[in-house]
């Protein structure tokens, strides 16, 4: 075989290496692109709308382009010193003191400083969000929870002292006094309704560790849909935890001493999507 034939057969070989290259680079570029829409269904359902509004309606697609654009300016404004706050809160107040004060054994007391805590608030109602999930994941109750949330958005004092210059001190009394017992009431049934396992938090293990402590053996679990599989639940606690199918599952649910609460306390808290819990 002469240099050119050879030259010839290794320039088709190159060819064909760098084909099926570029098709592995398109396939993986497809199934990241699947991946996204999987994870952020909601995003992907925007951009598509937008996406077709732009076509079929420009100009209705551009205004509203902008007016989103300006929630979202708004949004980069307020939330760093939101996510600032949450993470000196969630730093420097002790667990103890949220469970104390607005866990699920904090009654009354805690109800009224809920509802304190959402009226004297500043910022609009979805810098509350990463608050309150912060105050859930130290122990607050899920009621409490709500009465933040609703005092937050429909009777904070700088709104009231508005209301009362507009519309009269006797419709903002009222208005305040049947907002305040609905949000009570709304506080009580929804707790009742939705519990802490339903919601992607950290649980709050320590009343868990007074179970065992107390002879009950408590039982963890893994939310399937929240996990990503990225095996740290494994590596720590390999004989309770595999990985199957890119998701963990529980290989031993019990845990009946206080080390192993500790390792699966480690765990929970370590978890990046707050998948694991305990029943
Ligand atoms: S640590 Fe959490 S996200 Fe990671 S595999 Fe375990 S359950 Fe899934």
């Amino acid at each position: 075989m002469n240099t050119n034939m050879q030259k010839v057969i290794h320039n088709g070989k190159d060819r064909n290496m760098s084909d099926q290259i570029k098709k592995g680079l398109e396939k993986n570029k497809k199934t990241n692109i699947l991946e996204f829409i999987k994870k952020n269904k909601l995003l992907s359902a925007v951009i598509l709308i937008y996406g077709i509004l732009l076509i079929a309606a420009p100009d209705k697609g551009l205004l509203s382009l902008k007016n989103s654009m300006y929630y979202v300016k708004e949004m980069l404004m307020v939330m760093p010193a939101i996510f600032i706050l949450t993470l000196i809160i969630d730093a420097w107040v002790p667990k103890e003191l949220i469970l104390k004060s607005l866990g699920e054994k904090s009654g009354i007391k805690g109800g009224i400083l809920s509802l304190a805590f959402g009226s004297l608030s500043a910022g609009p109602l979805y810098a509350a969000f990463p608050m309150c999930k912060m105050l859930l994941n130290k122990g607050a109750s899920i009621a409490n929870i709500v009465i933040i949330l609703s005092s937050w958005a429909v009777i904070k004092v700088p709104m009231l002292a508005n209301e009362a210059k507009f519309l009269g001190v006797k419709f903002m009394s009222m208005r305040w006094v049947l907002t305040v017992i609905s949000i009570f009431v709304m506080a009580y049934i929804l707790s009742k309704i939705v519990k802490k396992e339903d919601m992607p938090i950290a649980q709050a293990a320590s009343s868990k560790q007074e179970e065992i402590v107390s002879g009950e053996i408590v039982a963890i679990a893994v939310k399937k849909h929240y996990c990503i599989g990225c095996g740290m639940c494994e590596d720590l606690a390999p004989k309770n935890f595999e990985i199957n199918g890119k998701k963990a599952i529980v290989k031993n649910e019990k845990i009946n001493d206080g080390d192993q609460m500790t390792k699966i306390k480690e765990i929970i808290d370590k978890c990046p999507v707050k998948a694991i819990y305990l029943k």
